[in-house]
């Protein structure tokens, strides 16, 4: 065997390390516990397949590679550092966009390199990844934008936006096609780029900024297909695996998202999500209902006697930054010998993971936190339910109002509890605009004020 067989050997083998480290990845952050060590595994495996890929093209210009390090060091470090935990959704949209960018660079120039003599098979593929590519590139950075609040988070919605950006896709199709049949041509390499750009613009442009994580979620998985496309170009399998792994687990997180919102792909990408909020109020003085305000020392007496105690949190939670007095609440129940735990809906907050990112930042045990399918069959059996922030999530009309947007969603069943203390500054709706009839219930308990204020007087009234 010669030298170059046996580093192309060692190349393909730690390629195979390297597919294994990505798998062990996804498996890892498909649980809080071990989300660290999945994330660590990932990492071991870009490394693992940077040094394999370094080895089997043979790359020796190593003055360009530190030179490309330190630059990714240097701008990727202080990001992944200083980022606070509620900006990632915006810092994973960036991500995507130079991911996107430098896949759909790296197809262009392998298509003008190949071309004239590439074959149309190759071109059709490298035209496919290069739309994808592009078109995540401009949509990632408008969700961006909306997420840090640079642009509106407003959907911009006009008659015959969904026309209009359905033929901008037509077109680079349309330009892709013509490519596959002339790959000479001058024009339509970078006609197709610029359709693609708008298409990804136009799309994103139209969404709310609510929906931007599952809009995200659905990016990651073009940027995946996209990668994929060009392993098989390259002949680079690390390259088609890491792709189909992203592609794939970013569709199945678009789908649990819209599933656990009860909406649809489509509905997302193209309803515009132009839900009209219905005032409470209203509602209240038509059907003659009454709410019944309490005040912190009403659930400072509840809480002392309760035995079980479950925290519902929600948005407000995390636009009041309440986690570490919830977790205060939390200790003060626990040292009078209350079971307490943390009831997490899959789509409380506004991204992923919301809720989990934000206890764990406050130092909840991860053993706390109950995921929705476990906690439901406990509120029976739970003496106080306490909803901070939540709204959405706990609304009952999402198993009894078929007319209701919510109808279909799960739901955290709060409703069951013995006692239910919403903390919230008013009768407002959350995200879907609708309003919640638990408020009414005899066993609620409405506390009106911002979640951290609220919380900090019930510590004062509590020690
Ligand atoms: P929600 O239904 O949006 O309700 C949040 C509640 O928090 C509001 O009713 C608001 O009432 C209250 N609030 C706001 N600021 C507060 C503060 N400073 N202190 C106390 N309360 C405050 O939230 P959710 O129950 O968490 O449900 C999430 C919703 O977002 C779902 O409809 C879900 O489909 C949607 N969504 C989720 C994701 C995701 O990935 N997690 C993504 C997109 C959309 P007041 O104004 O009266 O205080």
């Amino acid at each position: 065997m010669t030298y170059a067989d046996t580093v192309s050997l060692i190349a393909q083998g730690l390629y195979v390390v390297a597919i294994g480290f990505f798998i062990f990845s996804l498996k890892g952050m498909s649980e809080v516990g071990s989300s660290r060590y999945g994330n660590y595994s990932g990492a071991a495996g870009m490394i693992t397949a940077i040094i394999a890929t370094l080895l089997a093209y043979q790359i020796h210009r190593t003055d360009l590679l530190i030179f490309a390090l330190v630059i990714g060091v240097a701008i990727g470090s202080p990001i992944a550092l200083k980022v606070p935990m509620t900006a990632v959704p915006q810092r994973t949209a960036m991500s995507h966009a130079f991911g996107s960018l430098a896949v759909a660079l790296v197809g262009t120039s392998e298509f003008l390199q190949r071309t004239p003599n590439i074959n149309p098979a190759t071109t059709l593929v490298l035209c496919g990844e290069m739309i994808l590519g592009y078109l995540t590139f401009t949509g990632s950075c408008i969700a961006f934008a909306k997420l840090q609040g640079l642009i509106s988070g407003r959907p911009l919605v006009y008659p015959g936006r969904t026309a209009v950006s359905l033929s901008s896709l037509g077109l680079a199709v349309a330009f892709a096609i013509y490519l596959t049949i002339f790959p000479a041509s001058q024009f339509a390499l970078p006609l197709m780029a610029l359709f693609a750009l708008l298409f990804g613009f136009l799309l994103v442009i139209a969404i709310g900024g609510a929906d931007m994580p599952t809009v995200i979620a659905i990016l990651n998985s073009y940027a995946g297909l996209s990668a994929a496309a060009l392993g098989f170009v390259l002949d680079n399998r690390v390259l088609i695996v890491a792709g189909a792994l992203d592609g794939s687990s970013g569709l199945v997180l678009g789908l649990i998202m819209s599933q656990a919102m009860n909406r649809s792909f489509a509905n997302v990408l193209f309803g515009g999500v132009g839900r009209k909020a219905v005032a409470t109020t209203e509602i209240a003085s038509k059907e003659g209902r009454t709410v019944a305000s309490y005040t912190v020392e009403d659930v400072a007496t509840i809480l002392r006697d309760a035995r079980t105690v479950v925290f519902v949190p929600g948005y407000g939670m995390a636009v009041a930054q309440a986690q570490h007095v919830v977790k205060e609440i939390a200790d003060i129940v626990q040292a009078l010998g209350a079971d307490v735990k943390y009831a997490i809906h899959p789509v409380a907050g506004r991204m992923p993971g919301h809720m989990n990112v934000l206890l764990a930042e406050a130092q909840v045990p991860y053993e706390q936190l109950w995921e929705m399918d476990r906690i439901n069959p406990l509120f029976p059996e739970t003496d106080v339910a306490i909803v901070v922030g939540a709204n959405d999530v706990t609304n009952p009309a999402a198993r009894t109002r078929p007319d209701s947007p919510l109808y279909g969603m799960p739901i955290l069943n709060v409703d069951k509890a013995k006692t239910v203390v919403f903390i919230k500054r008013s009768m407002s709706p959350g995200f879907s605009g609708v309003d919640n009839e638990l408020f009414y219930l005899p066993n609620t308990m409405m506390v009106f004020g911002d979640a951290k204020k609220v919380l900090t007087d019930l510590v004062a009234a509590m020690t």
